[in-house]
């Protein structure tokens, strides 16, 4: 998927609470779907499963391998979403949370 890159390094992004970000790397990733906690790639994958824990996205082994941990420190709280039964993981994280956004921006405030 193409993405049309709006954002470019250099440029200063305004936030609502008065915050200015300049932006350093614009990478577009593409399909490309890893797992934030081991790596693992799942682009080509139909394993479904896993979970957003804040903003990591935690792939259907390491879902399974870290929920008690999770739970015993009682921050279930912070799974925002967990994909649903059956579909995929890859699919899960392109259609339900970037949503068509491939772009990865670092930067600094
Ligand atoms: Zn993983």
């Amino acid at each position: 998927m193409k993405t049309d890159a709006k954002v470019k390094p250099g440029d200063k992004l305004k936030y609502k609470n008065g915050l200015e970000f300049e932006v350093d790397t614009v990478e577009d990733i593409g399909e490309a779907v890893v797992c934030d906690i081991c790596n693992g790639d799942y682009t080509e994958s139909e394993k479904s499963g896993g979970f957003l824990f804040g903003s990591y996205a935690y792939c259907p082994e390491c879902a399974k391998n870290r929920i008690a941990n999770i739970q015993s420190h009682n921050e279930e709280r912070f799974i925002k979403a967990r994909c649903p039964e059956g579909k995929p993981f890859s699919k899960w994280i392109l259609e339900d949370i970037r949503q068509g956004n491939n772009l990865i921006i670092t930067g600094n405030f």
